[in-house]
């Protein structure tokens, strides 16, 4: 840890690293999310929409690569165990039971809603305090919204091409 570095900070230290391990659970919990819903699914559109949610799994791993270094700087410790993610994430772990591609889409999509409002209460939080952090969570913010709009519009052709159908 950086002393200097935490001195900067205009807020409490430890309830920041509390709301960066928030952040750094969601993610290792979207990205097996990700990753196994990207195995698991079935139904038209499969590879398109398997190739998204591999892709964003990949990102969501870099992403609790950038929470951890910055808890680690703080001083803090990242959350130690699996059980830690759920008990520790604002965002729920939705199991992907059934591997329905319109299903696993919109469990994807609310949890990209919630990383959304994670991110965006994390940057309310160190505005004017903690530049370093805050500037990594709108680096994260933007991919999140970028995410979320990939698995819309994903969402919008799956259900152009069912009106066709019918
Ligand atoms: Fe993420
Ligand atoms: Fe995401
Ligand atoms: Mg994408």
């Amino acid at each position: 840890m950086g002393t200097r570095g935490r001195e900067i900070i205009g807020m409490d230290v430890e309830q920041l690293i509390t709301l960066l391990n928030q952040a750094y659970a969601s993610e290792w919990l979207a990205y097996y999310q990700y990753w196994l819903g990207a195995k698991l699914i079935k139904g038209p559109m499969k590879d398109a929409v398997a190739a998204e949610l591999n892709l964003h799994a990949t990102e969501e791993l870099n992403h609790a690569v950038l929470v951890a270094n910055r808890i680690i700087q703080l001083g803090g410790t990242p959350v130690l165990t699996p059980e830690g993610w759920g008990a520790v994430s604002p965002c729920a772990y939705d199991a992907p039971a059934d591997p329905y591609v319109a299903v696993l889409l919109d469990q994807n999509i609310a949890g990209e809603q919630c990383a959304i409002t994670t991110y965006k209460g994390l940057m309310d939080a160190t505005k004017d305090k903690d530049m370093v952090t805050y500037n990594m969570a709108l680096t994260i913010l933007e991919q999140e919204v970028e995410h979320e709009e990939d698995l819309q519009s994903l969402q919008e052709d799956l259900e152009l091409m069912a009106q066709r159908v019918q």
